[in-house]
């Protein structure tokens, strides 16, 4: 399937200014990745294309190119790094994953973190929604398979929402890091609640934005009181 695909790399193996550093392939076409995710509604026909027709994205930062994961997460898809070839992306590109067995992915069992073309579901191991009758003392409910845990706590859960968005490597501005945080979100869920419904990453501050960001944060705050009813413990 790859072979009826047009390249439209200049073969080499690094990222340099003006070669396809950036940029995907879905299906025949080429796309910023940054255009991509800034206007994921307009290139919908296209993944869901690919995905039925390829059954995957590439990244070009390098030649060949390497596979990525289409994922549909409501209503929206993303794409995310092909499991186990991080290391291989270029180091400056939005998918390069550092050494998995170096960070804390590798303590986590499937259980805690199950990752597919759904997207990412984390078994959290505090509650969404504490009951007034049945209060959480707040102490860790933490399993073990193994020496892998089965679920993830609060600490655990930002440590690897903060490695798969790759921050750990240097980003300059809250904005790069707002923007990276909030895609790798959009892709998971904790305790079957979509992750971005719980979890509030601070925007970066703009004046001429107080307002808009003020009345998001009280809106969200409020959405909380009404959580886990449905789901989510
Ligand atoms: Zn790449």
């Amino acid at each position: 399937m790859r072979g009826r695909l047009p390249h439209t790399g200049n073969g080499d193996s690094g990222p340099s200014p003006g070669d396809p550093a950036g940029r995907v392939r879905l299906g025949d076409e080429t796309v910023s990745l940054a255009t991509l995710r800034h206007f994921p509604e307009r290139f919908a026909k296209l993944f869901a294309r690919a995905r039925a027709e390829v059954g995957y994205g590439e990244c070009l930062c390098t030649a060949p190119p390497l596979r990525l994961v289409i994922r549909a997460r409501a209503g929206r898809y993303h794409l995310a790094c092909w499991p186990g070839e991080g290391e291989r992306h270029a180091t400056d590109c939005d998918f390069h994953k550092t050494d998995p067995g170096f960070f804390g992915r590798s303590g986590y069992s499937d259980q805690a973190i199950a990752e597919n073309e759904d997207g990412v579901a984390i078994r959290l191991d505090t509650p969404l929604l504490v009951r007034r009758d049945a209060p959480h003392d707040g102490t860790s409910t933490e399993a073990f398979a193994g020496n892998r845990r089965r679920t993830v706590g609060l600490l655990g859960l930002l440590h690897y929402l903060w490695e798969q968005a790759e921050l750990v490597t240097w980003r300059p501005t809250w904005h790069t890091c707002h923007a990276r945080l909030s895609e790798y979100a959009a892709q998971c869920s904790i305790n079957g609640v979509d992750l971005p419904n719980v979890l509030y990453i601070v925007p970066p501050y703009r004046p001429e934005q107080a307002a808009r960001n003020a009345a998001a944060f009280q809106a969200f705050y409020g959405r909380l009181g009404g959580r886990g009813r449905n789901g989510g413990d």
